[in-house]
């Protein structure tokens, strides 16, 4: 499906150097390969609450990291899906008597529109499961006819034929390659941490029938009044999330691509169960690091739907917050760092972007080349975004207590292609 669009970003002087980054599965830092071209693939949304600030968060902090990567001198291949049909939307689309297509289509649509008013540059493959479902049919027959899948028959009114993943078969392909997946490789949880998570995240621990309780659904027969595809061999149905994701990695990034993304919530079962999904299908890792960005909620609270206490980009937008500000506001804090929106945060970013911009109207000569090396440090350092935006108020009160007077155009100049190529903060 069509992505959306952002600003080209302005080309700086130099190279800056590729940031270390804090990779989930490896449990330390890591310093990002030199490649042509680096691979980015970011789990998308279920469009059916589209855009809150936990999202939003996230494709910013991704967004970081893709232009950290342009500054290095690297082409980034970026691959999103939107997960355009699955449990919480048919349930929402259930609840509110609108047709799942649409809701599907008005979200993603409210997606694309806060991702651009949010400067975050486009995925250049943006595919929805339904677009994939064709191409996950025989992957999940394959694993089927190696023993790493199975149906599963029904019970208590369930039609036969659900397709679920064997972990523990797939676990045992190559016990002696060290880059072998076994359950636990990328979120480094026990069985007894796995349970809940399992449930809570739309896993069904106790469907009878399954080989182990942990095992991820991988085909989901037809259901009277649920959409299915044509899935051959497995019977009429409809993917799971995990192989969904998995397969959209896989058509169009190498195995193993650089960087795996997606917030905390996915490191189980979602990125633990699709690293598992790509090593059974390809025998090669998924990724070669895997970053998690932290939750966002609102004034001490877990933000959520059945909470009803979602902060949305649009209505903020609505509201007439400037994008910039928005951006600055999420960029205040580690992207793996779980944080809350407040009207404080609000009111320090407007405050922030106030000063920079008067500050550009002022900007020493010789004063932006070390705020450009200042903000490059910073953001190589795991994309310690907070550090470069107090090196850039640092700036701005230098700048500040010269006035108009003294103003250098090219610095203003290069000041404001920095905060926009590196930030993608708008001044
Ligand atoms: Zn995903």
């Amino acid at each position: 499906m069509k992505a959306w669009s952002a600003r080209s970003v302005p080309d700086l002087p130099g190279e800056a150097p590729l940031p270390v980054v804090q990779d989930t599965r490896l449990r330390r830092r890591a310093e990002l390969p030199r490649q042509e071209r680096a691979g980015l693939y970011v789990c998308g949304i279920t469009p059916y609450d589209a855009t809150h600030m936990g999202h939003a968060a996230t494709y910013v902090a991704f967004d970081v990291l893709h232009r950290a990567w342009l500054d290095a001198g690297t082409p980034v291949d970026y691959v999103q899906n939107v997960t355009d049909v699955d449990d919480p939307l048919l349930e929402r689309a259930e609840a509110t008597g609108v047709d799942w297509r649409e809701l599907a289509a008005e979200q993603t649509e409210l997606f694309r529109t806060d991702m651009s008013a949010l400067n975050v540059l486009p995925p250049q493959h943006y595919v929805g499961a339904t677009e994939v479902v064709d191409r996950i049919v025989p992957a999940v027959e394959g694993l089927v006819a190696r023993s790493l899948a199975y149906p599963v028959p029904g019970q208590d009114g369930e039609p036969d034929g659900d397709v679920y993943f064997d972990v523990e078969a797939a676990g045992a392909l190559a016990p002696d390659d060290e880059d072998a997946w076994v359950l636990g490789d990328v979120s480094h949880l026990g069985p007894e941490q796995m349970l809940p998570l399992f449930a809570e995240r739309g896993g069904d621990p106790d469907r009878p029938g399954k080989r182990h309780r942990l095992d991820p659904l991988l085909w989901r027969v037809h259901r009277p009044g649920e959409p299915a595809w044509a899935g051959a061999s497995l019977g009429e149905g409809r993917p799971g999330w995990h192989i969904e994701c998995s397969l959209i990695a896989l058509e169009y990034l190498p195995a193993p691509f650089t960087v795996q993304g997606g917030g905390s919530d996915l490191v189980f079962p979602h990125h633990e169960m699709g690293a598992g999904h790509s090593w059974a299908l390809t025998g090669r890792p998924m990724a070669e690091h895997f970053l998690h960005t932290g939750m966002v909620g609102l004034d001490g609270e877990k933000m959520s739907k059945s909470r009803g206490n979602l902060v949305l980009v649009s209505t903020l937008r609505a509201e007439g917050v400037d994008p910039a500000v928005i951006r600055t506001a999420i960029l205040a804090h580690r992207y793996s760092d779980d944080w809350f929106w407040t009207d404080l945060v609000l009111a320090g970013a407007v405050v922030r972007v106030d000063a920079w911009r008067r500050a550009l109207a002022a900007a020493p000569e010789g004063s932006a080349a070390p705020l450009l090396e200042a903000v490059r440090t910073a953001l190589a350092d795991d994309l310690d975004s907070p550090a470069a935006l107090a090196a850039l108020d640092d700036w701005a009160a230098g700048a500040l207590t010269g006035g108009p007077a003294e103003c250098s155009a090219p610095d203003a100049q290069l000041v404001r292609d920095l905060v926009e190529a590196r930030l993608g903060v708008v001044l």
